[in-house]
Parts: C-alpha cells; structure tokens; sequence
C-alpha cells in the first residue's frame, strides 16, 4: 500500500475536475434518482476535508485550469457561509499557484430564490440546473416544476447564464421537441440531456431503445428547426463521432475508452475522503482510494479496467457500429444488462439514422461548431471538457442524476 503526501500528490497530477459530493441528502426524492438520494440521509462534506481537496488539485493538478464541482445530493443544502469559505480558500489557493479554479455547482434549484442566485453568482459559482421539462412535464419525476420556473425567469432577467441538464425520462421521451422550446422560451441556449441509468432508483426507470431513439431524433429536428436555438452537447457529440467514424475509418478507433472521462482526468470524492472514479457512483467496486490512502497499483487496475469489458463485449468487435458506438455510461453497462443491450440497440438505430441522411450529421456537427465560435465561451456548465453527461456541473449528471 502506497501512502502519504507523495502518493495523493502524483495521484492528483492527472486530475482536472472534482466532483465534491458534499451531502448525500437531497431535499427532493426523484423518481430515478441514480444515488437514491432522499431528505432522511445526512452525511454532509467537513469544510477541513473540502479544503484538503482544493489544496490537492490545485497544488498538483498538470492542468493549468481545474474544476472543484459542488455536486450531491443537493449541495444548496451547505450554508452560504460554508460555500463562502470553500470558494475564497480554493481561489485564494489558485492565485497562489498559477491555476484557474471554477465552482460548477450541481442543483436542482428548488433552495434557489432570486436573492441566494445572484448573491452565488457573485461568489463565482457556475449554475448547472436539473430540468425535465415546463412544470407539468418536469414533475412527472421530479418535484416543484414551478418553483424552477421562476427561477429560470430570475436568471433570465438578471441575465445570469445557467445551464441545465435534462434527464430524458419515460415522460418527456417522446416530447423532447417540446423541452426544447420551452429551454428556449426561458432564455437558455445550451443543455446537456442524459437518459436515466440502471443505478439507483433509476434502475427500474430505464429507457427502450426506441424510446432514446425517438428522442434523440426530436430534439435533431428541434435543433435544425430552430437554428440551434438551444442545442445539446449530447447530440452534437453523435453527430460529431458519426463523421468520424465515417471519415477517416482507418484513423479512427473503436470507441469504447473514449465514452466517459471517469477514472482519469476526472473523479468524485465524497465527505469521508473516499475517492471513486466519478461522481456518479457510491459503489465500493469503483473506489480508487481514499484521501488519507492510496495505492497506485490498484489505481492503475482499475484506470486500466474502465470501463469493465465482460464477455459480452466480444459482440462489439466486428460490429459496424464500434467506432461510433459510446456505450452509454460505464457502470450502468457494467452492472446492467438491459441497459447495455437497449443502448447497443439505440446505438445501431442512431448508426442506421445518420447512415441513411449523414447530411444530417454534417448540419448539426456544422452548426454546433458555428455556435460555439458565435458564443466563444465556455460550456454553459462551466465544464467545457466534461464527457460524461451525468455529472455536467454540469455533469453530468445528471444523467438521471443527482440534483
Ligand atoms: S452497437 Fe452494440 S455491438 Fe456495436 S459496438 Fe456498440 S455495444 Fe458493441
Ligand atoms: S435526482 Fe437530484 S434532485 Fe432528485 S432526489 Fe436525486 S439528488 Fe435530489
């Protein structure tokens, strides 16, 4: 066992992005909440352990910027004063070194008035907001469709940008076109979508294949329609590894270690100091070591085994689709059947779509990179490299995820 500053020091040298799971209690209980979240739970992230992380990443961070998400639960269940504090010390830390720190915050925004937005906006915190839809729709799942409502209209007239994530759910999977429209009615330009994964509550809430089709290919026409009005970091990237999958097929590599960023540049590290390889999980399987532990052998076994390949990934080697193909979330594949099968099925449905109108593709790969260039800024969750949809500080999560 390798223990001791130098160990975490060499560990953190390959670690752009923390996700901080500061309680696992959520003030909601959503239906497919993937960290079975609920009011009754109450770990809670000590400020000393929060600052012990900052001080890691950003002392021994390779990267020139670095991102300190404030994930859950609900992370607006800590005090302002508590996030205060975090803020000033990791920023304080990051002139200190040279590094650019940012504050994505993952929330469901239901402790969000207008006051405490601004006032954590001025703070330098990243809103990244769970929304399924206008009320009506949201609350099929979650709660206080309303309230966010009101919230989106503050952020709008403050002229404070949000993202959001949507988890696409069994109700709103076949009204994507009209998510969208409502996102753009509130001002939002950009989104992140995640279909619910087999983990948590979400297990029993999975999606067909049909159903990710269906709305995948929605918000494709929403997005064309409407000249990108709101677009989805979820469906540019298909678009974008259809063309080069298709492009350069002697270049291009199978894609099954390029779906997710977890266990590599990316982590969640929750209020005991346990280190996994994301933010999307509590499971032990997934552990890479602890704050006051770390053995790099068994880092590098599990770096070297994620995503986990069973046996049943012998079917992917002469499949068509391999290049394109992403797998869906890791863990979910790893620990669900069902799920890996409807994202595979979903997968070729998606292959077959583009194959059959790849000027589709080219569009919305065109118009995605026009937009990003018009807006010249960072990803609206403030985590432009962020792959896993889930966790987008956006995030993520959420994939059918937390906050
Ligand atoms: S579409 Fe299915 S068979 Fe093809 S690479 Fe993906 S998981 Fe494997
Ligand atoms: S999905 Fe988010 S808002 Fe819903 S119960 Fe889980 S942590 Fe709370």
């Amino acid at each position: 066992m390798t223990t001791g500053n130098a160990a975490l020091a060499k560990f953190f040298h390959s670690v752009s992005n923390v996700s901080m799971l500061l309680t696992d209690r959520c003030n909601l209980r959503c239906s497919y909440c993937f960290i079975d979240c609920t009011p009754a739970n109450d770990s809670t992230m000590p400020l000393e352990t929060a600052k012990q992380i900052a001080h890691l990443l950003i002392e021994n961070s390779g990267y020139p910027q670095v991102a300190l998400h404030l994930y859950g639960g609900e992370p607006l269940l800590m005090d302002d004063s508590w996030i205060a504090d975090f803020v000033a010390y990791a920023r304080a830390l990051g002139e200190k070194h040279g590094k650019e720190v940012i504050f994505p915050l993952s929330t469901n925004g239901t402790l969000l008035d207008e006051e405490r937005l601004v006032r954590l906006h001025e703070m330098g915190i990243g809103f990244s907001l769970s929304c399924d839809g206008p009320p009506a729709l949201h609350n099929a799942c979650r709660e206080r469709g309303e309230q966010l409502h009101e919230l989106l209209q503050s952020a709008k007239k403050r002229g404070i940008p949000v993202g959001v994530v949507v988890t696409i759910n069994r109700h709103n999977a076949g009204r994507m076109g009209e998510v969208m429209e409502y996102l753009r009615e509130q001002g939002v330009a950009g989104m992140i979508s995640n279909f619910v994964v087999a983990q948590g509550r979400g297990d029993a809430e999975q999606l067909s294949a049909e159903q990710m089709f269906t709305s995948t290919v929605d918000e494709i026409g929403h997005m064309l329609k409407s000249g990108m009005s709101v677009d989805d970091m979820r469906v540019g990237r298909m678009a974008y590894q259809y063309l080069a999958a298709t492009g350069n097929r002697n270049g291009s590599q199978p894609q099954w270690n390029r779906s997710c960023d977890s266990a590599a540049d990316k982590i969640g590290i929750d209020g005991e100091g346990n280190i996994f390889v994301c933010g999307g999980t509590r499971n032990k399987e997934y552990l890479l070591g602890r704050l006051d532990e770390i053995d790099e052998k068994h880092v590098q076994r599990l770096r070297d085994n994620f995503p986990k390949k069973g046996t049943w990934y012998i079917r992917c080697f002469d499949c068509a689709a391999n290049r394109f193909c992403t797998h869906g979330c890791p863990i979910s594949c790893d620990l669900s059947e069902s799920f890996r099968d409807n994202h595979c099925r979903f997968t070729k449905l998606m292959w077959n779509y583009f194959n059959e109108q790849p000027d589709t593709a080219r569009r919305v790969h065109e118009m995605t990179m026009q937009k990003m260039q018009q807006q010249m800024k960072p990803h609206p969750t403030g985590n432009a490299g962020e792959r896993c949809c889930r966790e987008a500080g956006a995030k993520g999560g959420d994939q059918g995820g937390t906050a």
